[in-house]
């Protein structure tokens, strides 16, 4: 992996490579089999980020099971209700099934607090959560991780699938940011 790369203004550093990556996806996905064999679920992959990992997440789990991307869109309800979220692409029936959602980081939390909740009114068997990245520093909203690759600073990152205003999405391996006083 290069050592520095620049996208736009900014400038990022290696943080998590290929091998390392992979390797703890694997061993998600392995525990995610023993955890739902038999139970067939139903892998909900949050767009745009979690692509990358849940094309690497759904191959090293070999039960059966479906797959199904979503997007989230929020926007500013009435003053008393405050921020609502809406899934997009939602096209199979969630009631009775085992949802796993596939989130790429879970930074704030405040996007999976509220998408968690619209599940449940969907009456699912059971919801459960894995996220590639956590950064316990930010958080602001409970969320309850099942599964996790790794904990990181609060510093922003991008790569396997996740970007930087647009850009970086498709390297392979995850870099952080570069703080300025270290150029
Ligand atoms: P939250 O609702 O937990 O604050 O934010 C979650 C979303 O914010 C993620 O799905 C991701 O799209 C974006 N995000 C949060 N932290 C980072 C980061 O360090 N890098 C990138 N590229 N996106 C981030």
């Amino acid at each position: 992996m290069p050592s520095h790369i620049t996208a736009h203004d900014l400038t990022f550093e290696p943080y998590l490579g290929e091998a390392e990556i992979a390797q703890r996806v694997k061993a998600l996905g392995q525990q995610i089999q023993q955890d739902y064999e038999g139970k067939r679920p139903l892998f909900l992959a949050i767009l745009n980020g979690a692509f990358v990992f849940a094309a690497d997440l759904v191959r090293a789990v070999g039960t059966e099971c479906d797959v199904a991307f979503v997007r989230l869109a929020s926007y500013e309800g009435t003053a008393s209700t405050g921020k609502v979220s809406t899934v997009i692409g939602l096209d199979f029936e969630v009631k009775n099934r085992h949802i796993l959602i596939v989130e790429d980081i879970v930074d704030t939390g405040r996007t999976l607090h509220h998408f968690m909740a619209e599940l449940q009114k969907m009456e699912p068997a059971s919801v459960a959560l894995a996220a590639l990245l956590y950064k316990p520093e930010a958080l602001q909203h409970p969320v309850k991780i099942d599964y996790l690759g790794f904990e990181i600073p609060n510093k922003f990152v991008v790569g396997y699938g996740l970007d930087y205003d647009g850009l970086c999405r498709n390297l392979p391996s995850i870099y952080q940011l570069v703080e300025i006083e270290k150029l």
